[in-house]
């Protein structure tokens, strides 16, 4: 019997393992997927919001907020990067100037602090990429920026080492009462729980609705983007925003933690939860919505397309606490869409500590923090790459070239706590093929170096789990009998 099973393994689900770790008790996480931030956290804008235009009185207004006073403390104890260039909300037309005002209002009513409304020659100045025909701006000071699926594996490791199992590629189908707490049916057995708490992020509401009398909908939003490969010379040097419309913040363009320009996102509503496919259409509109920011925009240096889902609940706000008409135990963080990612260490404080008390877990005396993440040979100085590599040859040899990422670094991430598995969690662990070359240099070495880790055989290497293998067997398996292809 488990005493919580937390069910989502995305930033929200190992944000509240993190927090309960700090008590006793027999937790584990479970997600349907190879990995954890494999759902929306991810594949999101990674802007840590100041809170300026989340409705006052929400709890997205609040929760913003305070997750986003919490960042630079977070990530410093983790190791992570964080930074907090600012945002421009931009006008182009007289009409929009108005939202520009309430927008600024708000910011006071939200308690952001430094939020003005600055004129087009001062945009101008501040970002002399911005298209001429700006109006005016609202200056965001505060808004920060983070990489997501980054802050999602820190917090699923600091809550392996203080003592959560994870449970990866398993599937909660379904939800029962029984005495004493609950039996989560999966796609590996039943697990018996006194508490659980429902993370599943876009799937949130379908787990909701096996127990609630007050059903939910939750609305899959795609969100499609272009990123651009670093640059030490970006175009913008903060967020830009545009006047934000009922289907969320618009379009940005926005340099993100490693160098990269993001550009995006859509805001399609969808049937499909899991269609992160981008389309022809969903590109061009980001591009021509981007092009009012900056006429000179470029796919020159595109590296990628991508796409997320939000997990758009129709009231519009984020639902957290006890599932309405369930018995007890049962908890949840649903319709968890923009700024969840900045609420996440709010949420996962609140809900964490929410769950414990409910179950009277009692505080640990002692707590195993993880070291913060080392620092990567990419961001180190000649002094410091040599000291790395004289403690580990390894740290020597280069496996991503476009990244800089070394054999060392790639070990590491498969050694973490919760370690990578597969090709692209190794990516998101150490950016080994996050580059331009997307991991046409680096990903037959990547693969080597999983299968001494975990001795597994290369053709039983994934990409993201499940059935994306890379490789579909070996030549001498494949072929004739001379050892050619055959077919
Ligand atoms: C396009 C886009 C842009 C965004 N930009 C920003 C931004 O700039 N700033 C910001 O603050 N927020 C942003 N967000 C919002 C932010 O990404 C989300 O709020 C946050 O990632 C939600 O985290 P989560 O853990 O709730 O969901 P997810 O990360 O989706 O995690 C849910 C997990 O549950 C698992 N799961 C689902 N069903 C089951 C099941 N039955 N059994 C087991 N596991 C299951 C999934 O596999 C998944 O791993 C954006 C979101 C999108 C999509």
């Amino acid at each position: 019997m488990y005493d919580v099973l937390i069910i989502g393994a995305g930033v929200i689900g190992c944000a509240v393992a993190r927090q309960i770790a700090q008590y006793e008790g027999k937790v584990a996480v479970l997600d349907k997927a190879g990995d954890v931030s494999e759902g929306a956290s991810k594949a999101n804008s990674g802007i840590v919001h100041a809170g300026y235009d989340a409705t006052p009185g929400s709890e997205k207004a609040r929760l913003n907020v305070k997750g986003a006073a919490m960042y630079p403390q977070l990530c410093r104890q983790l190791g992570l990067p964080y930074g907090q260039p600012g945002a421009l909300v931009l006008a182009f037309d007289e009409a929009d100037r108005a939202a520009i005002q309430a927008l600024e209002a708000q910011s006071r009513v939200n308690e952001v602090a430094g939020c003005r409304v600055i004129e087009r020659d001062e945009v101008l100045a501040m970002e002399p990429n911005v298209n001429p025909a700006v109006v005016c701006a609202l200056h965001v000071p505060t808004s920060g920026l983070v990489s997501p699926y980054e802050l999602t594996h820190a917090l699923a490791n600091a809550a392996a080492a203080g003592g959560v199992e994870f449970q990866l590629e398993t599937e909660v189908t379904g939800i029962e009462q029984i005495e004493g707490g609950w039996a989560l049916h999966t796609n590996r057995g039943v697990l018996y729980t006194r508490a659980f708490v429902n993370c599943a992020g876009v799937y949130g509401g379908v787990l909701h609705n096996m127990i609630s009398t007050r059903p939910v909908r939750i609305i899959p939003r795609r969100g499609q983007y272009y990123l651009l490969d670093r640059d030490e010379h970006l175009p913008f040097g903060m967020t830009m925003f545009q006047v934000p419309t009922k289907m969320g913040k618009g379009v940005l363009i926005s340099p993100t933690t490693h160098g990269n320009l993001l550009i995006g996102p859509t805001a399609e509503d969808i049937e499909d939860g899991g269609d992160v496919t981008t389309t022809a259409d969903g590109l061009a509109d980001v591009l021509s919505k981007a092009a009012l920011t900056w006429p000179d925009i470029s796919t020159r240096s595109v590296i990628t397309n991508f796409s997320g889902i939000r997990a758009h609940e129709a009231g519009g706000d984020f639902i957290i606490g006890t599932v309405e008409g369930a018995g007890e135990g049962a908890f949840e963080a649903i319709g968890i869409e923009s700024p969840g990612l900045t609420a996440a260490p709010a949420i996962g404080e609140e809900l964490g500590t929410w769950v414990a008390y409910f179950l009277q877990l009692p505080k640990k005396r002692y707590m195993r923090d993880v070291p913060p993440m080392p620092k990567a040979f990419s961001h180190m100085s000649p002094g410091e790459r040599e000291a790395a590599y004289l403690k580990d040859p390894e740290y020597g040899r280069i496996v991503c070239r476009c990244e800089t990422v070394t054999e060392a670094e790639v070990r590491q991430a498969i050694r973490q706590p919760v370690g990578a598995r597969t090709l692209d969690g190794v990516k998101r662990r150490t950016r080994a093929g996050m580059g331009r070359c997307q991991g046409g240099f680096c990903s037959p070495r990547v693969v080597q170096i999983l299968c001494e880790e975990l001795g597994m055989k290369p053709e039983e290497v994934t990409k993201f789990g499940g059935g994306s293998w890379l490789l579909a067997g070996t030549l001498d398996s494949m072929g004739t009998e001379d050892g050619s292809h055959g077919e």
